[in-house]
């Protein structure tokens, strides 16, 4: 197949559907320009030359988990389509830009070896450059943290090929953490971990009990992690938390008060990738099947995603916040997650990459979910979220900015929160990689 027949035009089968496979809702009712879905670094040259003859932005999708892998009138690369591969080496695993992180577990699953990842399988690059934060990372680190080598192309068309004891450590520092702003990411080689079996044990709480809660995930050692979730289950009328607890069997001991409360449900998964959906649990700990997303591509669930980090011992002021947000939600799909972090993602140099969250304990993720024919509810949903962020904002230690909100009035409050002192050396770095500005979104 010639690089041309890579490259889909609006109104044609194949080009549709690719946007209604997006996993993004928003993303999927955009309308590229074009779309392109190179299979190797060469394909990749021309498709960047391409967007730079034809004047248009790119955007970047592997995952398609956000609202920015598919933006109107841009060139859409689409890398999942045919840069998937995955090869795993010893200990080491090299991934290509398309995959997901349920791929790469799958991969390395029958070796023995696993990678810690988020608390979803299908998210792609967008997790594994900027982060990776998983019910793992306190005892194994982020996923970023597991990078050994990383191969990519900047907007002007400049080969990277880059490694720990390259001789531009700033740019080395910049690629884990902030890439999205400075080239188009190939491929990336990660040091696995040895799989192991895990124990889970989720309880449903009543939301007045968040503080105690926070305060007994904190007194954890590193080898446990008990995220949370703030939301509405689909028999309950009220706001409730999901606690859920996860430590490898060896480790066990550190849940024993998690063990010792009544009512939950404990189970032992093989692996991480056997671990049960992090979402809320009708009777019997089983989680209710998704429903399939709308063919229709204009016709899909929206979210609205902030994800703001706060350190410790701040438990009992942000309960007070968290409380009185989600009791204002305007439906009840909306949800806020408490992402468990700390652990040895602390005592990684806060220098060595652009992930600047380090001192950070929590991860609150809040996600607004509206649907797509009523503009005043949507509305509603945006303002709730945006007053989530605003209230935690003034908590926060950092953004972690695998949600951005370019169009927002407060995208330079994320910017600054996210990446702090070395804002400055960024944009000049995105300068001089991406002189035209076409990898949207700018960092100014
Ligand atoms: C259901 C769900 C669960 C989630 N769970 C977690 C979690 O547990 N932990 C966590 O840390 N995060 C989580 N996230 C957030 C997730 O990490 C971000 O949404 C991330 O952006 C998804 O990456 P993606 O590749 O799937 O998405 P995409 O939309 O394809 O990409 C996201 C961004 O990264 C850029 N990008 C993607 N690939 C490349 C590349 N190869 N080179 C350069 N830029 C690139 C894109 O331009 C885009 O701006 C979750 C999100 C969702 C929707």
């Amino acid at each position: 197949m010639s690089f041309q027949e890579r490259v889909l035009e609006p109104a044609t089968g194949a080009y549709e559907r690719v946007l209604a496979s997006l996993n993004n809702g928003i993303a999927a009712g955009e309308n590229p320009a074009l779309i392109v879905q190179p299979r190797n670094h060469d394909e990749l040259q021309d498709a960047l030359h391409l967007a730079l003859q034809q004047e248009l932005q790119i955007s970047v999708c592997s995952g398609s988990h956000s609202a920015l892998c598919s933006l109107s009138g841009t060139l859409m690369l689409d890398l999942s389509a045919g840069l998937n591969k995955i090869t795993c080496h010893g200990d080491l695993v090299t991934v290509q830009a398309g995959a997901s992180m349920g791929a790469v577990l799958e991969m390395l699953t029958p070796l023995g070896r696993m990678l810690p990842v988020g608390t979803s399988l299908t998210p792609g690059f967008g997790l594994l450059t900027m982060g990776g934060i998983g019910h793992l990372s306190r005892s194994l680190g982020l996923t970023l943290d597991h990078i050994e080598a990383i191969r990519g192309i900047t907007a002007n068309g400049q080969s990277i090929e880059i490694k720990a004891d390259h001789s531009d450590q700033e740019l080395w520092m910049m690629l884990r953490g902030a890439s999205v702003f400075l080239a188009v990411i190939t491929e990336v080689t990660l040091k696995t971990d040895t799989r192991r079996k895990l124990h889970v044990i989720r309880h449903l709480c009543p939301v007045e009990q968040l503080p105690e809660l926070i305060n007994n995930a904190e007194s954890l050692p590193e080898q446990g992690s008990c995220s949370m979730i703030l939301g509405f289950s689909s028999d309950q009328r009220k706001a409730q938390i999901l606690t859920y607890a996860v430590a490898a069997i060896e480790n066990q001991r550190t849940l024993m008060e998690f063990q010792r409360k009544p009512g939950g449900c404990s189970e032992i998964v093989a692996g991480q990738e056997e671990l049960p959906e992090f979402e809320f649990p009708s009777h019997g700990g089983v989680v209710p099947p998704l429903e399939p997303p709308n063919p229709n591509r204009y016709q899909r669930i929206k979210t609205r995603v902030y994800s703001i980090s706060v350190p410790r011992g701040v438990g009992q002021s942000i309960s007070e916040v968290l409380t009185h947000l989600i009791s204002s939600a305007p439906n009840r799909q909306c949800r806020i997650d408490l992402q468990h972090v700390g652990g040895v993602v602390n005592a990684v140099d806060l220098d060595s990459s652009a992930y600047r969250g380090r001192q950070a304990e929590w991860s609150i993720v809040v996600t607004a979910i509206f649907g797509p024919n009523d503009p005043s509810a949507g509305k509603s949903a945006i303002q709730w979220a945006e007053d989530c962020f605003a209230a935690l904002a003034q908590l926060a230690n950092h953004y972690y900015i695998v949600q951005r909100h370019p169009e927002s009035p407060t995208y330079h409050l994320e910017l600054e929160l996210a990446y702090g002192p070395i804002l400055s050396a960024l944009r000049r770095r995105q300068q001089s990689f991406d002189p035209h500005g076409m990898l949207a979104p700018m960092l100014s």
